[in-house]
Formats: C-alpha cells, structure tokens, sequence
C-alpha cells in the first residue's frame, strides 16, 4: 500500500486492495456449506445498523447454521430443526459484516461507479442508482435503492462534482469520528503516548484511500472511503494509525494491524481488503 519503506511519508495505494476474489457465489460465512435439498424458505428480515438484512431461512436436517449468499445476492440460511426464528437472527446478525461485504462485492464484480443520470455509486458500501431531478442544486436525497440529485438549471456543477461535494460532507462529518475511535483503539492497543489523535486531512486522490506524514502527525484520508463499508473504513484508518509504529509494510505492521482490527472487532484483513476493488479514478473524475 505504501511506496518506498524508508520514506517518511507512507502512501498507501488502491492497487493493494483489488483483490476480487471469485468466490461470490458462495461464500460459507463461518460455518460449513449448506447441504440438503432446497425446501420451501420463509423470508425474514432483521435490521443490523439501521440497514435491512434480508434472508432466506430453510429449516433442514443440519447440525450447524449454514449461511450462503448466492449469486443473485439472495442470502440463504439454513438451521437445524427445533432452533426459533430469533436464535437464527442472532447468528445472521452476529455475522452481518461478512454477509454485506460479500454483498458490496457481488455488487462491484458487474458495476464501478458512473456519476451520471442513472448510473451508480456505492455509499457505505450499497449501491444506489443515480436519479437527476430539476430543483435546488445542492440538494441529495437518499431514498430507497436511490440517490436523488437535483441539479439547477443552469447550473455548472456536474452531476459528478455534486455527488462529490456531498461525500466531502459527510466525510467531514463522519471521517473525524471515526479517526477518533480507531485512535483509542491504537493507543489502548499499542500504549501510545499521544495524548491525542494525529491531524486529519481529508482530500481525493486517485489511487489510494489514505496516506500517513509520521514526522508531521498527520493522515489524509480520501472522501472516497464513504462509499465503503463502514468497517473497511476503519481498516483504512487503522492501517494509516499503524504507520506512526511501523513506517513499512513488515510483518510486524500487519501483526499490528490483526490486534487492531481484533481489538475493534472486525474481520481479518484480507477480508477487508475485498472489498476495496473501486475504481477511485471513476469516482474522483467521473
Ligand atoms: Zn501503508
């Protein structure tokens, strides 16, 4: 992710995360593939953040829950009998992050981003369709399986520029927070002696997610990382705050890193990283 070991500042490129794996199809989410044969599901839908999960359950001759999320992102689940409705929901829950991030990439695998009158963009890792209305420029509204932009007349911004200025917003709303939360994970973590987290940068780049100034205790984060999962987000980060210990991509960095995400209760890092494959050129000059 970064260039150079010895170079004081620390870039961490896009081009580590383009790991699209293949496996969308079927992604055994913890437990054993599902088996059996198919028998009629009852559909079930549980909030998870605030954001809908739905899914498919079947009650089969099985010993353990077995969770899939198909092709077409259906997300099926099978339990042993004699389990209830609520208990299957726990466990659907409990695994919730790995199920949106196979989700963000059976998205992605057929879409990039194309910030046009029915295009799309990931945000937080959903993607939504591009609606352009005529109103008050400025305004985005995210509705549904849409994002809602309404542009002037004659106005000059584009519909890319639009969509952009209202990431920057969010991200400048949101990103700060999230620095800080990560940041007292790393200082718990690591004993860090700072009494506060490094200065924040936001700015678009074209080809990384973050980078980190160690001498300047500073990171800059790219607005690009609202599209993302929230927890792939927080990976960003914690890689970035790992630079101020490891200033290289060592095994020792990446040992830190696994405590980190550990410690915040987050997937291993491989998995995080799948779901990074965006095309930011598309996104940032789109
Ligand atoms: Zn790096």
């Amino acid at each position: 992710m970064c260039r150079g070991r010895s170079n004081p500042r620390h870039f961490c490129a896009q081009e580590e995360a383009f790991e699209v794996s293949g496996d969308e199809g079927r992604r055994s989410v913890g437990w054993s593939g599902a088996g059996g044969k198919g028998k009629m599901g009852i559909k079930r839908t549980i909030l998870v953040d605030g954001r809908e999960l739905a899914y498919v359950l079947t009650v089969k001759r099985v010993k353990n829950v077995n969770l899939r999320v198909k092709p077409g992102g259906e997300v099926a689940v099978s339990a042993p009998r004699g389990m209830d409705g609520c208990q299957v929901d726990g466990v659907v829950r409990e695994k919730a992050p790995w199920i949106f991030a196979a989700l963000a990439r059976l998205e992605q695998a057929g879409s990039q981003p194309r910030l046009c009158d029915g295009g799309r963009v990931p945000v937080r890792g959903r993607w939504l369709t591009i609606r352009v209305s005529l109103g008050c420029p400025e305004t985005i509204t995210l509705e549904g399986e849409n994002l809602w932009v309404a542009m002037g007349a004659d106005a000059g911004e584009t519909v890319g520029s639009q969509i952009r200025n209202w990431l920057m917003g969010l991200s400048q709303e949101e990103l700060p927070a999230l620095l800080e939360s990560c940041w007292t994970i790393y200082s718990r973590v690591t004993g860090c002696q700072e009494r506060l987290p490094p200065a924040l940068t936001l700015r678009w780049m074209v080809s990384r997610w973050g980078s980190c100034a160690v001498r300047e205790y500073r990171i800059t984060l790219n607005p690009a990382l609202l599209c993302l999962l929230p927890h792939s987000a927080a990976y960003v980060v914690f890689h970035e705050l790992a630079h101020f210990r490891h200033p290289d991509h060592s095994p020792a960095f990446h040992a830190l890193i696994a405590r980190l995400l550990e410690s915040a209760g987050l997937p291993k890092e491989a998995e995080l990283r799948r779901d990074m494959g965006l095309n930011l050129r598309q996104l940032v000059k789109g």
